[in-house]
C-alpha cells in the first residue's frame, strides 16, 4: 500500500528524453557545459514544471502537442511548448563530421530549394531571422498543410504546430543556449549550428 502511493505519487508524466548523443559529442559548435545546462538544467525544469501543472487536469490525458495546440498563453504553454521544442531541438543534432558536406537529400532537399530557391538562401533566411528575432524565442523551418516550407519566427516558447504546421527544425535563440559558449554572438552560434543538423531526422519530421 505504501509503495503503492509513493509509485502513484512519484509518477511522472513527462520525463526528460534522453540524448542521442553524449554530452560532448556537438563540440566544439556546443560544449559539454551548455549541453549539460541546456538539457539536465533548463530542459528538466521545464519537464517538472509542467507535470506539475497537468496534475488533475484534462491536460493529463492530452499528449505533449495537443497540450501546446489547445494550452491558452500562460505557464502551461510556456512550459509545454518548451519541453516539445527542446524535444525536437535536442533529437535533430549529431556530431560533426569533417571533410563531409552537411546538407540535406531527397525530398527535403528539393522542397527547400522549391521553396527558398536554393540550400544556400534557406540557410541566409534562418540566420536572419535568428539574430532578428529580439529577445527570446525560436526559428523554425516548418511545412504547412499544403506541403510548403517557411521560415517562422516564434517568440519565447512559440511553436508552429500552433498553426497547425509541422515544425522540421528548429533553433533556439534563448541566451541559456550559447551565452557560455558564444556570450553575446547569437548570430556565430547559429552560423555553426549548421555542421551538427542530422538532416535524417528533420527530412522524418516532413508528412
Ligand atoms: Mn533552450
Amino acid at each position: 500500500m505504501l509503495t503503492q502511493m509513493i509509485i502513484t505519487s512519484m509518477t511522472a508524466l513527462f520525463v526528460l528524453p534522453e540524448l542521442p548523443y553524449k554530452a560532448d559529442a556537438l563540440e566544439p559548435v556546443i560544449s559539454r557545459e551548455t549541453i549539460e545546462y541546456h538539457h539536465g538544467k533548463h530542459l528538466q525544469a521545464y519537464v517538472n514544471t509542467l507535470n506539475v501543472l497537468v496534475k488533475d487536469t484534462p491536460y493529463e490525458q492530452m499528449n505533449l502537442e495537443e497540450i501546446v495546440r489547445k494550452a491558452p498563453e500562460g505557464p502551461l504553454f510556456n512550459n509545454a511548448g518548451q519541453v516539445l521544442n527542446h524535444t525536437l531541438y535536442f533529437e535533430q543534432f549529431r556530431e560533426a563530421k569533417s571533410g563531409e558536406e552537411n546538407v540535406p537529400q531527397g525530398r527535403l532537399a528539393a522542397a527547400i530549394d522549391q521553396a527558398f530557391g536554393s540550400f544556400a538562401e534557406f540557410k541566409t533566411k534562418m540566420e536572419a531571422a535568428s539574430a532578428g528575432l529580439f529577445g527570446s524565442g525560436w526559428v523554425w523551418l516548418a511545412q504547412d498543410d499544403a506541403g510548403h516550407l517557411s521560415v517562422v519566427q516564434c517568440p519565447n516558447a512559440g511553436n508552429p504546430v500552433t498553426k497547425g504546421w509541422v515544425p522540421l527544425l528548429g533553433f533556439d535563440v534563448w541566451e541559456h543556449a550559447y551565452y557560455v559558449d558564444y556570450r553575446n554572438r547569437r548570430a556565430d552560434h547559429v552560423a555553426a549550428l549548421w555542421q551538427i543538423v542530422d538532416w535524417d531526422v528533420v527530412g522524418h519530421r516532413m508528412k
